[in-house]
């Protein structure tokens, strides 16, 4: 028996495997692909992603490798977020390939000891009280915990009959990553009568080239080829960039759904098993890894019994509200983006001006979509106002809490994940140690 079993090696549950290895805990990653993926889908990084892999020693080789860009659309208003004044060491967005952070993520997690087994596809589930066993056609494995990071199609989430309300899809977005030999400047978005598009550098000299065509909703999900891509970029744009040599082209849609809920027994949710939106503002991903920080560490104080079962609770209290506010957000920018009537255009117009007009709007919606702003508001109302709340980074390689003197006469023990788990006077912290020690 092992005692956490992993479902999926994308981004989410490469990552929780590390944070479980970390605690020592004994991981196996099933995953239905034989080989590693090599898809470019999500490419922005939030600075909240950045500084949780800086407190793990990992941010220097994404920001080495990465493409820094300062300002990043919200519905592809004409006037772009500024992420520049973001309390943060990481005051931008950061392009970054998925297939990347995935083949990172995988190397760490095998370096670390994590079991990662490809060419198994999880097909059964059965939980009883001490152990659940996942099957696929021809195993079983048994483990104390199973975590589903399968995806906005997660089978984990339908075996375990968790609901998975919210929108259908209302519109088909293109996207292809592609080379534009006369690329448009930095920054370039569009929405017009024809359409919306958006085009944004990624590294290796590839441009993300996306949006909203309304002559292509006939072709619903799946594929796209170039030269669509080139006459929708021309039609909308008034010109096709120069566009060729595709990395990944694809139609995706913008059902937005969040689990009712992230834990049924013995099995959790994580990452788009749990929500899935439209990728407006490149959140997905960053709000996965976020999830993965916050079970990590929790799992494995339950696992090793120092903690009891409940304390998986919080992880649904503290991740699920970020999630439906994500949800929000994006489908806002959705009806922002196919908002292409001449009200609609108005709207936007109206809209973009207040955003270029006041700097406070812009720095409120990069700290959303940055995920500056998530804090986990204290079940005890006595708590210190400081409980909950972010630390920009701590060094915590090795994932264990840390004690950071925060002002003078203020101590915090910061949570593995980067939040402040306990505040108050230095000679009271180690009390607050004692009380939780069976916790980490
Ligand atoms: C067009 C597009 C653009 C995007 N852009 C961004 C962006 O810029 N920034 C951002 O943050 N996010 C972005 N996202 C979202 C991001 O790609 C996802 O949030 C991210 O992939 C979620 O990671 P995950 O590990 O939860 O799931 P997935 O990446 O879906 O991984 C799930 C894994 O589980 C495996 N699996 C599935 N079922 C089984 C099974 N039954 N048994 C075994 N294995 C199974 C799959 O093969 C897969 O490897 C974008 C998404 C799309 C579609």
């Amino acid at each position: 028996m092992t005692e956490v079993v992993v479902v999926g090696a994308g981004p989410v549950g490469l990552f929780l495997a590390c944070e479980l290895r970390l605690a020592g805990v004994d991981v196996t990653v099933l995953e239905q692909r034989a080989e590693r993926g090599d898809i470019t889908k999500g490419v922005a990084m939030h600075a909240r992603t950045l500084e949780l892999l800086a407190m793990r020693g990992l941010a220097e080789t994404f920001l080495d490798n990465g493409v820094r860009l300062p300002g990043w659309h919200f519905g592809f208003l004409e006037q772009r977020v500024d992420f520049t004044g973001l309390d943060s060491p990481y005051p931008f967005v950061l392009s970054f390939p998925q297939d990347r952070t995935e083949a990172i993520l995988e190397d760490r997690a095998l370096a670390l000891g994590a079991r990662i087994v490809r060419g198994v596809q999880a097909v059964g589930l059965r939980q009883d009280h001490d152990s659940v066993r996942v099957q696929s056609a021809d195993a079983e494995y048994r483990a104390a915990y199973v975590i589903g990071a399968d995806g906005a199609a997660s089978t984990v989430r339908k075996l375990s009959g968790i609901d998975f309300p919210g929108t259908d899809a209302t519109f088909y977005s293109y996207l292809g990553d592609v080379v534009a030999d006369s690329p448009p400047a930095p920054g370039f978005n569009v929405v017009n009568e024809n359409g919306a598009m958006m085009v944004a550098p990624m590294p290796g000299g590839f441009h993300r080239v996306a949006g909203y065509d309304p002559l292509r909703q006939h072709a619903g999900r799946g594929a796209l080829s170039l030269d669509e891509l080139r006459e929708t970029a021309s039609r909308i744009s008034g010109a096709d960039f120069g566009l060729h040599s595709p990395k990944w082209m694809t139609q995706f849609d913008s059902a937005t759904r969040v689990a009712s809920s992230y834990r049924a027994g013995r099995v959790l949710l994580a990452g788009d098993a749990a929500h899935m939106h439209f990728p407006a503002g490149g959140v997905g991903l960053n709000l996965g890894l976020q999830d993965a920080m916050n079970l990590g560490w929790k799992l494995a104080a339950v696992v090793r019994g120092r903690a009891p079962a409940t304390f998986l609770d919080t992880y649904e209290t503290e991740r699920k509200p970020w999630a439906e506010d994500v949800a929000r957000h994006t489908m806002a920018q959705t009806a922002l983006i196919t908002a292409t009537t001449a009200e609609g255009l108005a709207l936007r117009q109206l809209l973009s001006d207040l955003m270029g007009s006041l700097p406070e709007m812009s720095q409120k919606i990069a700290r959303r979509l940055s995920a500056i702003d998530v804090h986990y508001p204290p079940a005890d109302p006595d708590a210190h106002p400081l409980t909950g709340t972010r630390v920009p980074v701590a060094a915590m390689p090795d994932g264990r809490p840390t004690t950071l003197e925060i002002s003078p006469g203020t101590t915090a023990i910061v949570r593995p994940d980067g939040y402040v788990w306990w505040a108050g006077k230095p000679e009271d912290a180690a009390a607050f140690v004692n009380s939780t020690g069976e916790y980490r």
